[in-house]
C-alpha cells in the first residue's frame, strides 16, 4: 500500500526468493529500478530462459538443456561408476573437483518419513531401472551428511546389496584446514568412524 502496484509487484517476487526478507526484497527492488533498462531486459530473459529451456536428463535426472544431457552422453566416462547425489548443485560442485570420472545420478531429495518423503517421491525408481539396463559395478552414495541423507544412502544400499554392485559412502569428517578441538561430536565421531591405515 505504500508502494506503486509495480514496485510492490517486485517486492513481492523477491520475497519468495530463499533467504530474502522484507528489508531485502524492498533494497533488491529499487536496485532494479535503478538498473540500465538493457541489464534489467537481460536479466527478465536470463530467468525465463532458464526456466523454459531447461529440463532433467532421462537418465540420470541431472538438469540440462539437452537431453540425455551431456555427462551421460560422453562415453569416454566410466559407466561402470555412478556417484549418487541429492541435488544438481552437487554435480556442479564433483564436477568443479576434476577427480572424479563416473557418471551420477541425481535424486532431487531424499527420503524423510518425518516428512512424508519416501524412495518413490526422489528419483530412486529411475535409478533402479537404470541399475537394470546398465554395466553397474559401484555405487558412491554420495548423499547429505544428515539424517535424511544417511537414510537414504543406507535405503540404496540395502536395495542395491542383493545384485551384487558394490555401495559406498563417501567419508565425512573434519575439514582441511580445521581444527579438532572446534569440532562438533558428530563430525569428530564421523572422522574416527573414517579412519584408514597410514
Ligand atoms: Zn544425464
Amino acid at each position: 500500500m505504500y508502494y506503486p502496484e509495480p514496485i510492490s509487484k517486485l517486492i513481492d517476487s523477491f520475497t519468495k526468493l530463499p533467504g530474502i526478507g522484507p528489508k531485502t526484497a524492498v533494497r533488491l527492488a529499487f536496485f532494479v529500478l535503478n538498473m540500465k533498462e538493457d541489464d534489467v531486459l537481460n536479466f527478465a530473459k536470463a530467468l525465463v530462459s532458464a526456466k523454459r529451456e531447461l529440463t532433467h536428463c532421462s537418465v540420470c535426472g541431472n538438469i540440462t538443456d539437452e537431453d540425455p544431457c551431456p555427462i551421460c552422453k560422453d562415453t569416454s566416462r566410466d559407466a561402470s561408476i555412478i556417484c549418487v547425489v541429492q541435488d544438481p548443485k552437487d554435480v556442479i560442485a564433483m564436477e568443479k573437483m576434476k577427480d572424479y570420472q563416473g557418471k551420477y545420478h541425481v535424486l532431487h531429495g531424499a527420503i524423510s518419513p518425518m516428512d512424508g518423503i519416501g524412495p518413490e517421491d526422489i528419483n530412486v525408481p529411475a535409478l533402479i531401472n537404470r541399475l537394470k539396463d546398465e554395466e553397474v559395478e559401484e555405487l558412491i552414495l554420495a548423499t547429505n551428511p544428515n539424517i535424511e541423507g544417511e537414510a537414504t544412502a543406507m535405503y540404496i544400499s540395502r536395495l542395491v546389496k542383493p545384485s551384487g554392485i558394490r555401495t559406498t559412502r563417501i567419508a565425512h569428517g573434519l575439514p582441511v584446514g580445521g581444527d579438532l578441538e572446534y569440532a562438533d561430536e558428530v563430525t569428530l565421531s564421523k572422522a574416527l568412524e573414517g579412519r584408514r591405515d597410514l
